[in-house]
């Protein structure tokens, strides 16, 4: 399962991928950090889009087209913010990954960046949210496709050995 899951350290917006994932706020309409990027990058049409969704809980997802990426798609999910973890953070952030996956799947999108989603702005802990992600990402792609590779983009070198690390783990391999 392992060599279905990629990690490398970048910058998502220029992931040449069916779908990358962003991590937006309750609102998606844009904010700091890879949202930002995001924005900036697709252009004013996304969020043109992303006025018309209304919103989006955390732990949820919504599809929007990619614009001027060169993703077709992307998908906004709302990650948790950290407030000691007592508040459902680590179910949220599960439910972030599972969402995603399920919509990548639904629109059969074969090929799926994400970034580190809450270990910015969102205060997560990266080592624990990397395993949840790894976590999240192996159980959905268990026995499913599409899609059929999932790349976990870390900007900073920091967030890039802990994914790694989290998919020698958990995937019983190196990420190839
Ligand atoms: P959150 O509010 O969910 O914490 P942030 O955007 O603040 O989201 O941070 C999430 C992660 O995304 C951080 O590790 C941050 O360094 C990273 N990040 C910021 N810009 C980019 C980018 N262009 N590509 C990939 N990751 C990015």
């Amino acid at each position: 399962m392992g060599d279905r899951i990629d990690v490398i350290q970048g910058d998502i917006t220029k992931c040449n991928v069916d779908a990358i994932v962003n991590a937006a706020n309750t609102t998606l309409l844009g904010g700091g950090g890879v949202d930002g990027a995001i924005h900036r990058a697709a252009g004013p049409r996304l969020l043109e889009e992303c006025r018309s969704l209304g919103g989006c809980p955390t732990g949820q997802a919504r599809l929007t087209q990619g614009y001027d990426l060169p993703a077709r798609w992307v998908i906004h999910t709302v990650g948790p913010v950290w407030s000691g973890g007592r508040r459902d953070e680590d179910g949220l952030l599960a439910g972030c990954y599972r969402s995603s996956l399920a919509l990548a799947n639904g629109q059969g999108v074969e090929s799926i960046a994400f970034p580190s989603i809450s270990t910015g702005a969102y205060r997560f802990p990266v080592e624990r949210a990397a395993a949840i992600a790894v976590e999240e990402t192996l159980r959905f792609l268990t026995g499913t496709t599409p899609p059929d590779r999932v790349t976990f983009v870390c900007f900073d070198l920091h967030t890039y050995e802990c994914y790694r690390s989290a998919v020698e783990r958990l995937a019983g391999g190196r990420p190839s």
